[in-house]
Order: structure tokens, then C-alpha cells, then sequence
């Protein structure tokens, strides 16, 4: 097709969106905005024209529109929605796809700042003053080799057309990769209106976007200046536009819909969602029923004032190596919406929250969204949490509670959406998990942090002859025949019930279920006092009232039920008392003490429990691995512990697993 037949074919299409286009220059608008389609309808030579030759379609649609007479300085043209063949994936983006027309989808991973762009200079010949238009388009500035008068070099700059550009790096969302896959990236460029402050802040980091744009490839400009035989490939935007995150996405067939509607009414739906969360692993119903709630989630409350309640509930595993920790994480990031696991050991807070890096390309600055950003509306999933630094820690505290995270660093600041989920497990300090001890003194964490968590489970890993022959005829079993693993629902199965539940039900709170906590609550914290030395019996904070209604909410989402039910805010209850039985327990006072976790002081730190643990501490020292009982008692009648006492403590001790009895009057240590 002919230039001016091009010409001529978009004036004609241009003339049926006149109102449009006047429209946007009304406005102020420097683009206009077509569905590819319209033209597709209207001319589709034209549009096949289009996919096949963008960049010099592109610009003839410019000109043909300048051509219109318009009001207005150069508009751009800009198309969204283009045919489903010119979707593609990140991955697969071939040689073939260079210089065509297609749109990618993906997650903000980085932007940089705007910066101004060369993008055609004028050079004058100081020899015979002719003048040379050079077009720049790679990322070195070009300049005009020889003119015609037989120069060569030292041209002298005149004029040059500048235009906004950012570079931003798109990777591929976590949802369309195979299991396994690492997301590929793709750095895009963005120009003119696609960088106003209005748009910028709807392709912040962490933000789906979708982008119609050709790719080409550049090479690498190397440190000294020069090029690499490296090539790269870079996107020139000619569209982009921010995706909510919607029910389409996860694929759900309307008669995948019908099932999971059915299952909902089933009363044991509950059981059966938690049977079949990591089957491979014997046991730890408690957490996984607690994990199932909070995949489903609470509801976000958004008050008139402007303030946020999260409906996300926080979990925290903590426990003794070797007990499936990591592998319970590994399975819930395979069904948890948006998920990203890391490992906290390298992580640090740039790779959790946000940073700020040196740009290579625009030779400025970016901001780098990290896991929190990228899981915004999803989890993130974090192992060996106690390995990240204090410092790196404290940048989690208001991604935790305000679900926001705040950079502001090298001429960069930014607020970024962090509406994440986290489920973190953490190995305690010293290799085993003491339940004598305040949580906060055995982990790596700071205690605020820890408090930030809706529910914190200790995985302990206590020898006992039933549940060790459980597990290891379970294990065994797999081992043997792999095969044989039968979950009620397959993982893919159970990540879209839950994804179904969560865009779908929006659970309320009803009166039955509101009173029913509201007792438990003041009861808890009115709890009269039963030990002689008057501990403060306030075993319970209205952080964890907040953690109920989500729990309870999460219970209703099980059901697909839109009412918080009276059963749900006892579910919840349940729930949150079985973790505190476990961290929040005083075994001294024989009371729940929220203290215990909040804190690190337990009400009765120095219990005898804990005065005769560092006594076995000592003789170990002293005398060996097997520790006589009479010498436990000698040594406590000094602390005026009674003997009475001492076998009390002995008993709880052994009964957890601290401590083991190999002959009828020698203890030792595990
Ligand atoms: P952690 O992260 O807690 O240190 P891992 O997740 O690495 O532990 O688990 C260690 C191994 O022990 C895994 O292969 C896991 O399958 C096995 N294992 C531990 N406890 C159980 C259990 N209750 N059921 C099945 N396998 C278990
Ligand atoms: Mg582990």
C-alpha cells in the first residue's frame, strides 16, 4: 500500500472519530485512544497493515491526523486490545515478533524516573554550513558521520527535539507461569503523555498492566561507551494501561463455578478443604486448618475518614528444624493467590519492600518494587524469616499494619500498595523451641514485629512413639509408591475455590457473631486471677479482637457464605484459642498470657520451670549429659525449690520433650 493511500485510508477513519478525537483535545489530551477493533471494523487492510508494519503505520497515522486541521498540536495515536495472536507472553517473544505489533501483560517489577529524551538533533557542517536532521533512536546519541562537502566529524550541535521518557521493567505475573517457571522480564519504554504525573501513577511498581508496543532489539551500551555484541530486547510502548485483578483471570469455567457452588453447601466442606492441604505431610491439622482460614482472608474495612482496617491475617510458624515447615510454605505458595515465597536468608528489606537502583539505561534512578509490592492483593511467603537482619526487618513493620510501603530515597519518593498476605516460618534461636520461654526471646525478630502476627504456631518436633510411627508409615508409604498420595482436591483445584472465595464473598458481621466474640473477648480479660501472686490477668489485646472478626470472616468464606454466622466467630475462637494455648500459655499460672508474646516477659518469668531448666543447664556442664535426679534436687532446695516441685517440673519437662529419662533416677537432655 502506497504512503498516501495510507494516508488517505486513516484520514477516512480519523473522520468517523472526529467527535472523539475534538473530545480529547477539549481536554487537553496529547494522545487519542482507539480499540484496535474499531479499526479492524472500519479497514481491515489497514489494521492487518498495522500488526505487520507498526512504527511506519504509526506515523502515518500521525500525519494523516495532523493533517485533519486540528486545534492541536501533534497527537499521538494509540491502540489497546489487539487480536488474541498478538498477545503474547513475555517468554515467548521470538526474532519473528521484532518490529511487529503486539501487547504483553505483566506486573511493574521497576520504573525509573522521567527523564528527558533525545529524539532528533540538528547538526551544522562548521565547514560549509549545511544542516543534517539525525533521527535518534538507539540509547548512544548518534552523530553524523561526513557531509557532503567531504567533513568528517566535529559537527556542531544546533537544535534538538527532547521528549519525556521512563523506562520501566515488566515481569511476568506469577499467575501465568507453569510450576517451576522463573518470571521473565521485559524493559519497556514509555513516552510522552504515557509518563504525565496522571499516568505515572497508575504504572507504579507492583501495578498489572497490559501494553500494546513493538519490540526491537538494542544492544547493550557498554560501560566505556561502546556497544556489545549483546543484544537485548526493549518494548516501545505505544499504549499502556493498569489491569484490576479480576475473577477472569484464574480461569474459572462456568462449569468448574457450578462445583464449586455445590461443594459449598457440603457441611464438611471445611474438613475437606484442610484434608487436602499438603497431604504429604502427617499431621498438623491445627496449623492447617489455621492455614485455610487465612487463605481465604478477611474483609477490608475502609472507613469514612480515609483509614484502612487490613482484612489480611499475618501467620507465623515457628518451630524445630525438620518438621515440614518449608515444605508446608512450598505447598501454600502453590495455592495461594498472587504468591511469592522467599527465603529470608539473602533476603534483605530492598528485596521485601521497595529500592531504589541506579537506572543503566536512563542513567538515572528506578524504583524496584520488591516481594510485598509484587504481592500486593496476594501473599508473600517468607522462610527462615529470622535470618533477614533487624534492619531489614524493621522496613516490614508498615507493610504488615498500614499495608503500605514508603521509599524515599535519591530524588525518589513513592508510596506503594502492599495489600499482602504473610505466612513466614522461623527456625527459634537456639535450634529447639522452648516452650518456657518468651517467643520474642527465641527468635530473631523484634517483638513488635511479632506482634503484628494474627497468629503464631509453634511446630515442635517431640519424640513420641505413636505420632513418630505416623509419620514415618506415611512417609515410608510415599516413598514406595508416590502414587498413592490422594488429596480430596488437587492443588489447582483447591488455589480456585479460594481465589473464587475471596473476589466473590464479601462475609458481614452478624449480631450473633459480633455478641459471641464480644463474651469471649471480656471474658478472657475479666478472667478472675487464680494464682496468690496476683498476676495482671489480661491474657488478650484488641490486636487479637481485630484478628477474630478476620478469622471469623474467613470461616464464612469457606462456606461461600455472605454472613459471619454465630459457628464462624466460634471457628475463629477456636482457632485463635489453640494458638494461644501453645505460645501464649503461662504453664506456671496455668493461664493464657498474651504478655508472654507481646512483650517477652512472661508474667511469671522467673517460674520455677525456668529455674530448674538452667539448673540442668549448669550440671550438664558440670557433670555431663545424664544428670542425676538428687543432684536436681539438691541444687534446688538452695533456690527453695521443694523436692515436690522440683519432680513437678521434672514431669512437665519430660512430658514436652526437653528432657528424657533414660534410667529410673538419671534425666538428660534432648
Ligand atoms: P523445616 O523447614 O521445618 O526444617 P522441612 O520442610 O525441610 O523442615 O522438612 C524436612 C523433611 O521432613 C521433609 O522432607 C518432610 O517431608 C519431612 N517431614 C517432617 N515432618 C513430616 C511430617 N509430619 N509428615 C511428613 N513428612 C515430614
Ligand atoms: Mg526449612
Amino acid at each position: 500500500m502506497e504512503t498516501s493511500d495510507q494516508l488517505e485510508r486513516f484520514r477516512d477513519f480519523f473522520e468517523s472519530y472526529k467527535e472523539r478525537i475534538h473530545e480529547e483535545i477539549a481536554k487537553g489530551g496529547k494522545s487519542v485512544l482507539f480499540d484496535f477493533n474499531e479499526l479492524l471494523t472500519h479497514d481491515p487492510e489497514l489494521a492487518d497493515l498495522l500488526l505487520e508494519d507498526p512504527e511506519n503505520l504509526l506515523k502515518a497515522a500521525e500525519i494523516s491526523l495532523d493533517n485533519l486541521d486540528l486545534p492541536s498540536d501533534i497527537l499521538k495515536v494509540r491502540f489497546n486490545n489487539l487480536p488474541l495472536v498478538n498477545k503474547l507472553r513475555i517468554r515467548d517473544i521470538r526474532s519473528v515478533h521484532l518490529d511487529k505489533f503486539i501487547a504483553v501483560e505483566g506486573l511493574v517489577r521497576q520504573t525509573s524516573d522521567v527523564r528527558p529524551q533525545v529524539t532528533s538533533a540538528k547538526f551544522e557542517c562548521p565547514s560549509c554550513g549545511n544542516t543534517m536532521l539525525l533521527l535518534q533512536i538507539d540509547t548512544q546519541f548518534r552523530e553524523p558521520s561526513r557531509c557532503s562537502c567531504g567533513r568528517r566529524g566535529k559537527f556542531r550541535l544546533i537544535h534538538k527535539d527532547l521528549i519525556d521518557a521512563q523506562r520501566v521493567v515488566l515481569e511476568e505475573s506469577p499467575e501465568t507461569l507453569e510450576g517451576g517457571e522463573q518470571p521473565k522480564r521485559l524493559a519497556i519504554f514509555l513516552k510522552g503523555d504515557l509518563v504525565e504525573p496522571k499516568m505515572e501513577r497508575r504504572t507504579a511498581p507492583g501495578t498489572r498492566v497490559k501494553i500494546t508496543g513493538v519490540v526491537k532489539e538494542v544492544a547493550m551500551p557498554l560501560r566505556t561507551g561502546g556497544h556489545s555484541t549483546r543484544y537485548d530486547l526493549v518494548m516501545e510502548s505505544n499504549y499502556i494501561e493498569p489491569i484490576e485483578e479480576t475473577f477472569e483471570e484464574i480461569n474459572i469455567t462456568k462449569k468448574e463455578e457450578e462445583e464449586i457452588l455445590e461443594l459449598s453447601k457440603d457441611p464438611r466442606i471445611y474438613q475437606r478443604l484442610v484434608a487436602s492441604v499438603a497431604p504429604s505431610i502427617y499431621g498438623h491439622e491445627d496449623i492447617k486448618a489455621a492455614l485455610i482460614l487465612q487463605l481465604m482472608g478477611g474483609v477490608q474495612k475502609i472507613h469514612e475518614d480515609g483509614t484502612k482496617r487490613r482484612g489480611d491475617m499475618h501467620v507465623l510458624l515457628i518451630g524445630d528444624p525438620g518438621v515440614s515447615k518449608s515444605q508446608l510454605l512450598q505447598f501454600i505458595s502453590k495455592i495461594a493467590p498472587k504468591a511469592r515465597l522467599v527465603s529470608g536468608k539473602g533476603a534483605s528489606s530492598a528485596g521485601l519492600t521497595a529500592t531504589v537502583v541506579k537506572d543503566e539505561f536512563l542513567r538515572g534512578w528506578a524504583l524496584e518494587a520488591g516481594a510485598f509490592v509484587l504481592a500486593n492483593g496476594g501473599f508473600a511467603i517468607i522462610d527462615e524469616m529470622d535470618k533477614i537482619n533487624q534492619e531489614d526487618t524493621s522496613a516490614l513493620h508498615q507493610a504488615l499494619e498500614q499495608q503500605i510501603i514508603t521509599i524515599a530515597k535519591a530524588n525518589i519518593q513513592a508510596t506503594l500498595k502492599a495489600q499482602t498476605t504473610l505466612l513466614a516460618a522461623a527456625n527459634p534461636k537456639l535450634g529447639r523451641f522452648d516452650p518456657y520461654l518468651p517467643i520474642a526471646s527465641q527468635i530473631n525478630m523484634p517483638s513488635t514485629l511479632i506482634n503484628r502476627f494474627d497468629l503464631i504456631f509453634p511446630i515442635r518436633d517431640i519424640p513420641s512413639r505413636e505420632f513418630d510411627t505416623k509419620v514415618a508409615t506415611h512417609v515410608l508409604m510415599l516413598q514406595q509408591k508416590p502414587e498413592d498420595l490422594k488429596a480430596e482436591f488437587s492443588p489447582e483445584f483447591l488455589k480456585k475455590y479460594i481465589s473464587y472465595a475471596r473476589q466473590k464473598i464479601k462475609p458481614m458481621l452478624t449480631k450473633e457473631a459480633v455478641e459471641e466474640i464480644k463474651d469471649f473477648y471480656v471474658n478472657l480479660r475479666n478472667m478472675p486471677s487464680l494464682s496468690e501472686e496476683g498476676l495482671r490477668p489480661i491474657p488478650i489485646s484488641a490486636r487479637q479482637l481485630e484478628a477474630l472478626v478476620r478469622l471469623a470472616e474467613g470461616s464464612a468464606r469457606v462456606r461461600l457464605s455472605k454472613k459471619v454466622a454465630k459457628k464462624d466467630a466460634q471457628m475463629a475462637i477456636e482457632t485463635l484459642k489453640r494458638c494461644l494455648m501453645q505460645v501464649g500459655f503461662d504453664p506456671e499460672s496455668g493461664q493464657l498470657d498474651i504478655d508472654r508474646i507481646s512483650t517477652g516477659i512472661p508474667t511469671s518469668q522467673r517460674s520455677k520451670i525456668v529455674k530448674i531448666q538452667a539448673l540442668i543447664n549448669e550440671l550438664t556442664k558440670k557433670v555431663g549429659k545424664r544428670i542425676p535426679i538428687d543432684d536436681i534436687i539438691m541444687e534446688a532446695s538452695e533456690q527453695g525449690i521443694s523436692e515436690e516441685q522440683v519432680n513437678e517440673a521434672l514431669e512437665l519437662l519430660k512430658r514436652d520433650g526437653t528432657i528424657y529419662q533414660p534410667q529410673p533416677n538419671i534425666i538428660e537432655k534432648i
